[in-house]
């Protein structure tokens, strides 16, 4: 790294440092080798300049104190941190040794390769875990696997693709672009992403159509800032989207406000989806999902008279009782009212250039490695056999089979788990103390992080200190344009999770070696745009194609679609399967239906009657993403505790007073946050922040850095998920009730 020096590197967001999956385009300022500043780069198309607390707060990050900056090896028992400084030679050599053990002894099976919600991890850690040979690619602990696929499986199954409602992300001269139209009426649904830029999506963009003109319908149990400017605010009780679509389906069916030339043409199953919906009328829905008929019936006939009209979704739609087919429902709205991949609907989004970082379906998996290859991995994956979706649709291990399975052994024991940037004790995990039982057990364990966290302290043997963000190279497509990161600071003593992957892949596979460096596997990645990383990063790191499948509008017209080049959508009828044919193979129902989650007020009065509030975990923070960023002075000192809110009534009738530390508690577990009371809060409904463990705590067990005082996965259960496999994890709809601390009593 060149010293003295000040300048300006342009580079790409989505790693561990800033955080989320934004993908922001930065400018680093570099003085002497150091990081002394960020900010937006305001050439690039996706962020135009901005940038949150967490971007701004990158410097704080990558030249932490506390960053684990050597491997380390774990001297004393599980959870006593004690380590001692190795080598990477050494780190290495260890690892490859007890993983080819295992191999040699149990089968590549045995070992699973987990990661958390990812970024640029997918990459590397699909890499490694096929190069060892084992099917189990997994995010331990998140229930349902509710985040982000069961949506993304519906959609597949639906559209063919996954769709975005039209900010003109997907236009290099964005809401100039003539083409764009904006949206009349944009709903956002079960999402605050003012707050966080989840899915690849901004905030800002739904607030740059505001300004336009766009009129929002907020569909959230809390009022926030979207929520409030809304012209109709549904604050519906969790868990319930599915009957609210279903609802909106019903009138927009019965009332004909469905666009009949695109249903005719470019769908299949109107007609009994139509049947279906009878069962779903809008006070039967309104009531279930706490809400006024008229309300609902308004909504509903706003979005569909507005076209072109958009859905924003978020990830509580995937916590849903079978999470999959709420999706369905709501894809469904987008579709019969023809708003989809229309300038300012819900636009089909495929990957720049048709690059990936890594095989997210299992087609391209089987694109990449081969049929034969996709076939012997999902004879083993865990819970494949439970799942056909896994098979059909991609390749992730089923959290709640494998939590089984660790804890059972059968049908095949679990030996070893190579965890990467991945805290599922700390942050993932449903019912965490249930997985670190089960996973301390294991032969050996891996986590490679940046710093250390409750995982990492309960169950690492080995710690592989990684890059952060700005230390590294790699790349980022996430649907649009093609960027990559560029190593701007020296990080040590660390290394990029792909140039760990690629080591071990090199010495743990059992084919060929493909790639010798990091740079020739990201350029073989970037071959379909003919691009190279070098020239990517002399462009200012972004490259946006200027036509192909990639580039909205009307594609199913135009066959640009379909793999076979036909005009439609890329599914088995080449229409919109409003009858879904795979669901139907799949042994699941092809229409959607709702059902009440496995505990509420409806199919659990009992448990209702002891635990009178919703339960409602996972409110985002713009400072924190996920479980990390709570040692960042900046980001902490702006949200400085866990914090549950309440409605001041509720609270007045519970004694409780606003900043006091109170326990919320249910019949699967318990954990401590300080009272804020807001008029914003519904008075049934408490919600909390997530991924709460205290850096400057004891790290050792029992305590982990007070994860068992805060974590509030304590309260959500394994084992709901939907019968998709995907979807249904209770994060958002577990029962409470909220005790003052002092005046608990839990019998
Ligand atoms: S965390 Fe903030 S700066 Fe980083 S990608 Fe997301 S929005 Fe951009």
């Amino acid at each position: 790294m060149e010293k003295d020096k000040r300048k300006i590197v342009r580079t790409t967001a989505w790693s561990p440092g800033c955080g989320s999956h934004g993908g922001c385009g930065f400018k680093l300022e570099i003085e002497n080798g150091k990081l002394v500043k960020v900010e937006g780069d305001e050439c690039h198309p996706w962020n135009q300049g901005r940038v949150c607390a967490k971007g701004l707060a990158l410097t704080q990050y990558v030249h932490h104190p506390d960053r684990v900056r050597h491997p380390l090896k774990r001297v004393g028992a599980r959870g006593e941190n004690k380590w001692q400084q190795i080598t990477w030679e050494e780190a290495f050599d260890i690892c490859e040794k007890k993983l080819k053990e295992i191999r040699e002894k149990y089968g590549a099976e045995s070992v699973i390769f987990a990661q958390g919600t990812g970024r640029d991890i997918g990459g590397p850690i699909t890499y490694l875990c096929y190069a060892y040979g084992s099917p189990n690619w997994v995010q331990i602990g998140l229930a349902g696997h509710s985040c982000y696929t069961p949506r993304q499986g519906a959609m597949f199954v639906t559209n063919g693709n996954y769709t975005m409602a039209d900010c003109s992300q997907f236009l290099e001269k964005r809401y100039e672009d003539p083409q764009w139209v904006r949206p009349n009426v944009i709903i956002n649904w079960a999402q605050n992403p003012i707050n966080g830029c989840f899915d690849g999506f901004y905030g800002h963009w739904i607030v740059d159509c505001m300004k336009r003109g766009s009129k929002l319908i907020v569909i959230d149990p809390r009022v926030t800032w979207l929520a409030s400017r809304a012209e109709i605010h549904l604050q519906n009780r969790p868990g319930t989207d599915g009957a609210i679509a279903l609802g909106m389906l019903h009138v927009i069916i019965n009332e004909g406000l469905y666009d009949k030339e695109f249903v005719d043409k470019w769908c299949n199953g109107f007609d009994k989806l139509k049947e279906r919906v009878q069962q779903y009328p809008p006070e039967k829905m309104a009531a279930i999902a706490w809400i006024k008929t008229e309300d609902l019936i308004r909504a509903a006939r706003l979005y569909a008279q507005s076209k072109p009209s958009a859905i924003h979704w978020g990830v509580p739609i995937d916590g849903n009782p079978q999470g999959t087919v709420v999706a369905q429902a709501i894809a469904h709205l987008w579709s019969i009212t023809g708003n989809i991949d229309i300038p300012g609907g819900n636009v089909i989004a495929k990957a720049a250039f048709g690059v990936t970082t890594y095989p997210f379906t299992s087609q391209e998996m089987a694109d990449l490695y081969g049929e034969e290859m996709v076939k012997k991995l999902n004879e083993l994956r865990i819970g494949c056999d439970r799942y056909p979706m896994i098979k059909g649709f991609r390749g992730w291990v089923q959290p709640d089979v494998l939590l089984e399975q660790l804890e059972t052994g059968k049908p095949y024991k679990v030996h070893g788990a190579w965890i990467q940037t991945s805290n599922p004790i700390g942050g993932q995990a449903a019912d965490p103390k249930r997985h670190l039982a089960a996973l301390q057990d294991l032969d050996f364990i891996v986590v490679v992080d940046t710093f250390h966290n409750p995982t990492s302290v309960a169950l690492a043997d080995i710690f592989l200190p990684a890059a952060a963000l700005s230390e590294k190279e790699s790349f980022r497509n996430w649907w649009w344009p093609l960027t990559n990161m560029v190593k701007a600071v020296d990080s040590g003593d660390t290394k990029s999770d792909w140039e760990i992957n690629l080591e071990m892949a090199n010495r743990l596979t059992t084919g060929p070696i493909r790639f010798k460096t990091v740079k020739d596997l990201i350029d073989d990645r970037l071959k379909p745009a003919g691009i190279t990383y070098d020239e990517l990063a002399k462009r200012g790191s972004w490259y946006a194609p200027k036509d192909g499948s990639s580039v909205p509008y009307y594609r199913y017209e135009t066959g640009m679609l379909r793999r076979d080049g036909k005009p439609g959508f890329d599914t088995p009828s080449g229409k919109v399967e409003l009858y879904a044919t795979r669901y139907e193979e799949w042994g699941l129902d092809p229409l959607p239906y709702f059902v009440e989650a496995s505990e509420s007020p409806v199919s659990t009065p009992e448990l209702w009657a002891k635990y009178p509030l919703i339960f409602a975990s996972g409110r985002r923070v713009p400072v924190f993403f996920h479980a990390e960023h709570r040692m960042i002075p900046w980001l902490r000192e702006i949200v400085p505790d866990p914090v549950i809110e309440i409605n001041p009534q509720t609270a007045k009738d519970l004694g409780i007073e606003d900043g006091e530390w109170v326990l919320a508690e249910n019949n699967h577990g318990s954990a401590k946050f300080k009272a804020l009371l807001t008029p914003t809060a519904h008075p049934k409904i408490v919600s909390v922040g997530h991924g709460w463990w205290i850096p400057e705590a004891k790290p050792e067990t029992p305590g982990l850095f007070d994860n068992w005082e805060h974590n509030c996965n304590q309260l959500v259960p394994m084992g709901t998920q939907s019968k998709s496999g995907f979807g249904g994890g209770a994060y958002k709809t577990s029962l409470c009730r909220v005790v003052k601390i002092g005046a608990k009593d839990s019998k």
